[in-house]
């Protein structure tokens, strides 16, 4: 079904246009450039309504972060948040992360968040999946050895799939979880879809996936 797009989305954008990154292919290799700084460039795919990347964005100001979100009428309340935070390390950019290679150099990302990603539970959906070595082959093209992917989950499936697929794709697991909340974890900031799962007493599967080297 094809979601109607919400009244003004248009106007709110405009209003949010100091934070909106229109042309991102512009600044492959340049990014320190859009922030001013040299810090480290983290980026979430599919950031929804900007609970997570805001939240992680005021804690790390050291950071420089953006976000990536495919459906407009969504990521404008992300951006919302994040101007009336008045956070200046955060960029966003409505754009499908099919394209992500287009938009940074290699090594130029040194972590990527995938939060609640869809499950496409289909087996023939299964590209989709932002943990789909269509995507992490894209993923190694923009982020240096030792670069980070921080995955959590509500989904077993998912997280069970994701799991065989970074193994495949020469990413080392570590620090995984079967329940986030009960695990210890410092310093988690729970996204919108978090909280709904949180709620209703579900566990959060969680994983931090390090891009090595592939084996001689
Ligand atoms: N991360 C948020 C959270 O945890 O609350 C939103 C989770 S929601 C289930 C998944 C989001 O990812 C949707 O907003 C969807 O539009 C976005 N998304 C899925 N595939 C994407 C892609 N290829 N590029 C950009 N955004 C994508």
């Amino acid at each position: 079904m094809r979601m109607r797009k919400k009244k003004n989305c248009a106007a709110r954008m405009e209003h949010c246009a100091a934070l909106r990154v229109a042309e991102p292919e512009q600044h492959k290799g340049h990014w320190k450039d859009v922030f001013g700084s040299d810090n480290p460039i983290h980026i979430e795919i599919g950031c929804g309504k900007g609970a997570f990347i805001t939240g992680m964005a005021l804690a790390h100001p050291d950071i420089n972060f953006i976000a990536i979100e495919k459906v407009e009428d969504v990521i404008v309340m992300a951006m919302e948040k994040a101007m009336a935070a008045e956070i200046t390390n955060v960029r966003f950019m409505d754009l499908d992360a099919e394209r992500i290679e287009d938009f940074f150099e290699k090594g130029e990302v040194s972590r990527i968040y995938l939060n609640f990603s869809d499950p496409w539970k289909k087996g023939k959906q299964a590209k989709r999946r932002l943990t789909h070595k269509r995507f992490l082959d894209r993923y190694k093209a923009i982020l240096p050895l030792g670069g980070e992917i921080w995955f959590k989950t509500d989904n077993q499936k998912l997280f069970e799939f994701s799991l065989n697929s970074f193994a495949e794709e020469n990413f080392k697991m570590k620090n995984i979880t079967l329940d986030l909340h009960k695990s210890g974890f410092e310093g988690n900031i729970v996204t919108e879809y978090e909280q709904k799962f949180v709620d209703l007493g579900q566990p959060i599967y969680r994983l931090e996936a390090v891009y090595t080297a592939a084996p001689l």
